[in-house]
């Protein structure tokens, strides 16, 4: 599963934050996932639990933010939203359409690749 090394890269990297403060709990850990990543929330939260056991962050809750995608047009200049597709055999995926919804040109994805942690909300010792 993708998603457990991708979570535990991150959770490592939160865990190694944390260590500069005295912190006591951890109450929750947003990261922000791009459209683009193929990161399943669901798997995501399910490694979260597995990979934060025994951890500080063990019991913290892990909120998502998505994060759209954008396209950047080097043919007409179009920045914004891609197109999105609906798979006909798996109504609940959607596909990307990469190329210009204006021109059909080459773009580059400005947006939507992100993994990253956006915030931390915890309780340091007095
Ligand atoms: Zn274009």
């Amino acid at each position: 599963m993708h998603e457990v090394s991708v979570v535990s890269s991150l959770v490592n990297a939160v865990i190694a934050e944390l260590g500069k403060y005295k912190v006591t709990k951890v109450n929750s850990v947003t990261l922000i996932i791009g459209d683009l990543t193929n990161l399943g929330e669901e798997q995501m939260t399910f490694a979260y639990e597995i990979v934060t056991r025994d951890t500080i962050l063990e019991g913290s809750e892990l909120i998502i933010e998505r994060e759209p995608i954008e396209l950047l047009c080097s043919s007409c200049g179009y920045e914004g939203p891609a197109r999105i597709l609906t798979d006909p055999d798996y109504s609940s995926h959607s596909i990307p359409v990469l190329s210009c919804p204006e021109c059909g040109g080459q773009t580059k994805v400005v947006k939507g690749m992100a993994c990253t942690v956006r915030c931390m909300d915890i309780e340091e010792e007095e």
